[in-house]
């Protein structure tokens, strides 16, 4: 396209500055059509080549994005999945080592599931899977990231967050849920759906690894579970492991409302 289009523009451009005409006849005669249709001819070839490869870039792009998308997303919810809430998980934890920022993560069990679906069939436990997930998203705020786990545990990774703030979620989250008008719920030991919570924060000065936190806050379901469930246990960095309900009580966490 240079040749086709340059070597003619040259003629005009040298023609208007120099004034030896046998010069400019020499270059006039020096340009060959054939050659520049030639030189046309491949450069349309070129154009059409790279249309079609930049079509195929952006359609190879928007499939990637696709099948990520599809392979960190809980089929079942719409949330993330486990994989996606690792990834996140190990990228926050090494941002928190680093920089020295706040890192909490809440982990969601729902309690006496599996009476659930004994009573009313797969189907309609899957629809309250699907209920509590929109439950979740909406409770949680635009930062946090909210993942499915397992079958009917869920996690909240919540970064910048201190022990405090998360549990002030978390114990929001269980009101919600406990008074939420879930269809078939009366027929739970409760007469309603609740949940166990198990919360916990990144300790910084033990630098304690992601597996770490996530034992602990997996121990503190496991405590809210056998403390009688709907309940919130959780652990502050350096302290040890407490029941929400207590320390709400003592008047030593205040709620939302309050503030
Ligand atoms: P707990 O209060 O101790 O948590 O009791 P639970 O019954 O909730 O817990 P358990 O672990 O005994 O049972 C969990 C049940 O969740 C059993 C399993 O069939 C059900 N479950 C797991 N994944 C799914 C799912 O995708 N859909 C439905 N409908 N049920 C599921
Ligand atoms: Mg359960
Ligand atoms: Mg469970």
């Amino acid at each position: 396209l240079g040749y086709a289009l340059l070597h003619p523009l040259a003629v005009v451009v040298y023609g208007r500055t120099v004034s030896d005409d046998l010069e400019i006849e020499r270059l006039r005669d020096a340009f060959e059509l054939r050659h520049a249709r030639m030189a046309a001819y491949f450069a349309f070839i070129g154009l059409v080549f790279g249309f079609v490869h930049g079509l195929d870039r952006h359609r190879t792009n928007i499939l990637y994005h696709r099948v990520r998308e599809l392979s960190v997303t809980d089929s079942l919810t719409g949330l993330h999945n486990r994989r996606f809430f690792m990834e996140s998980l190990r990228r926050e934890h090494a941002r928190a080592s680093r920089y020295g920022n706040d890192l909490s993560v809440i982990m969601i069990d729902i309690d006496h599931f599996k009476k659930f679906n004994d009573s009313h069939g797969h189907p309609a436990g899957d629809t309250l899977l699907r209920h509590f997930a929109d439950r979740l998203r909406q409770s949680a705020r635009r930062t946090d990231i909210v993942a499915r786990y397992g079958g009917e545990e869920f996690m909240i990774l919540m970064p910048d967050t201190q022990l405090e703030m998360a549990a002030h979620l978390a114990e929001r989250l269980r009101k919600d849920i406990e008074s939420f008008p879930f269809e078939n719920r009366g027929t739970q030991p409760t007469g309603t759906i609740t949940v166990s919570i198990g919360c916990a924060q990144f300790d910084q000065k033990a630098d304690a690894d992601v597996e770490h936190l996530l034992r602990v806050v997996d121990d503190c379901l496991y405590r809210a579970k056998n403390g009688g469930r709907n309940q919130i246990w959780y652990q502050p960095p350096h302290g040890c492991l407490s029941n929400l309900r207590e320390m709400v009580e003592k008047d030593d966490l205040r709620s939302d409302n309050e503030n």
